[in-house]
């Protein structure tokens, strides 16, 4: 497998901390609102990447958060009269059923700030205790210059990052690079008793606090999420872990790029903000992930109807010649084996292995398609191969997390297929046109 690394942006070889196991986790998100299609990109995208891994013969264990508190919540619980509970449960079941529209539920945990409050304020008592962190008037601030490295994760350096710092009025910082751990507040919003009286915590310290929890450990593979959280967010979690722990969170940072609706960034104040669930009702759970796949997750994924198209245009493709093969060897008697073309499924997953290449990979998958489309055309079917490119078909489908059932022909079925033959034969085209209309409506052909 290879990775491209933004601490040191560039592809680089992947190398387990520990030998045949991968341990990775994604920012999840704060959940507030609906999630919007821009959000569904790195389910799908770090979903692929786990799948590939495990195809690879990796165990992963794979957690991502949910962020339950936060200003925004406590906003919308106040405009709603109700407690951030019922906003935060909402938003988070919503957001479970879009990973679940996009086959993207191979997640181990899911921990929550609300239920790490404890770890969180440890965390940060032993930053303060270790000078890395200060309290002034019940808030309690990261000491960043104290982080030689600060802005590796980010491709940043202390003294370009001061020049565009916010000079903040009636801040107790002692530098306006400092990022807040802790926040005192007396409003009426959910908060916590800590050493420093009662707040809440800052964004950045949870994921560290529930990385060492989760993993049991301070060094994990992978750290993933989308390149809007590069800066501050992951910058401020690996300060955190260099602080304490002497060394980074992760050894491989992996970031998605963005996406755009019509060459348009998605934003609030543009109205523009199209939901994924929306998408997913829409276009179905596997167009969804064809549509957020077809753009290397480096790149910027500019979605438009002509890419919806064109998506729909390859999954159907892909899913004719299926069902086709599928039916085929079911009115042939035959059995789909366990026989697979190796060569073709090697040359997929080493397009995949490079740095999550879908579009290479695809190349294989369009020639086990255009294959078996030959194979079908055959009057006296080659049923073997046939059920060797299905088998390649569905492992390389299943990596690529595209769901396709396999159709089962009941006997009317099977005896539909027959009479609608024989009326073909018999060129009594009238007969074989009720037959084909029947299978037609069935979805069979
Ligand atoms: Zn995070």
């Amino acid at each position: 497998m290879k990775l491209y690394n933004s601490k040191i942006n560039q592809i680089e070889a992947f190398e387990p901390i520990e030998s045949g196991k991968v341990s990775m986790y994604v920012c999840g998100p704060t959940v507030y609102n609906q999630a919007h299609i821009g959000n569904a990109r790195p389910i799908v995208v770090f979903d692929l990447l786990r799948r590939v891994l495990v195809a690879g013969g990796y165990e992963v264990m794979m957690v991502s958060n949910f962020t339950d508190v936060d200003d925004r919540i406590i906003q919308k619980a106040k405009e709603e009269n109700v407690p951030e509970s019922v906003i935060t449960e909402r938003y988070i079941d919503a957001y479970n059923k879009v990973r679940t529209g996009l086959h993207a539920e191979g997640i181990n945990a899911t921990p929550r700030v609300t239920e790490t409050m404890d770890g969180i304020i440890a965390f940060i008592e032993n930053l303060v205790a270790q000078d890395f962190a200060y309290e002034v008037n019940g808030d309690v601030y990261f000491r960043v210059h104290k982080i030689k490295d600060y802005g590796e994760i980010s491709s940043q350096n202390i003294d370009d990052l001061l020049v565009g710092a916010r000079i903040e009025a009636n801040t107790a910082k002692e530098n306006p690079l400092d990022f807040a751990l802790w926040k005192n507040t007396d409003d009426d919003g959910i908060k916590w008793d800590s050493p420093w009286g009662r707040g809440r915590p800052g964004w950045h310290t949870e994921c560290v606090v529930m990385i060492n929890d989760e993993f049991k450990m301070e060094l994990i593979d992978i750290h993933g999420g989308g390149q809007d959280l590069k800066f501050p967010h992951h910058e401020n979690e690996s300060a955190q872990s260099k602080a304490l722990h002497n060394h980074d969170l992760a050894n491989y940072w992996v970031h998605n790029a963005m996406l755009n609706l019509d060459g348009v960034k998605m934003s609030k104040s543009l109205g523009n903000v199209m939901w994924a669930q929306d998408y997913i009702d829409a276009l179905g759970s596997n167009l969804t992930r064809w549509l957020l796949l077809s753009t290397h997750y480096r790149l910027v994924l500019n979605m438009t109807d002509e890419l919806i198209e064109q998506a729909r245009t390859e999954l159907t493709k892909v899913s004719q010649a299926y069902s086709k093969a599928v039916i085929t060897l079911q009115r042939e008697q035959a059995e789909i084996g366990h026989v697979f073309d190796a060569e073709t499924y090697t040359s997929f997953m080493a397009a995949l292995n490079d740095d999550l290449n879908v579009a290479n990979a695809n190349v294989f998958l369009f020639e086990t398609v255009k294959r078996l489309n030959q194979l079908l055309r055959i009057k006296d079917v080659d049923v073997e191969a046939v059920s060797q490119l299905v088998v390649t078909m569905e492992m390389m489908l299943n990596v690529l997390g595209i769901v396709l059932e396999r159709v089962v022909l009941t006997d009317a079925d099977r005896a539909t297929f027959d009479a609608w033959e024989q009326a073909k034969l018999d060129k009594d085209f009238e007969r074989a046109d009720v037959y084909r209309k029947t299978l037609s409506e069935k979805g069979l052909i």
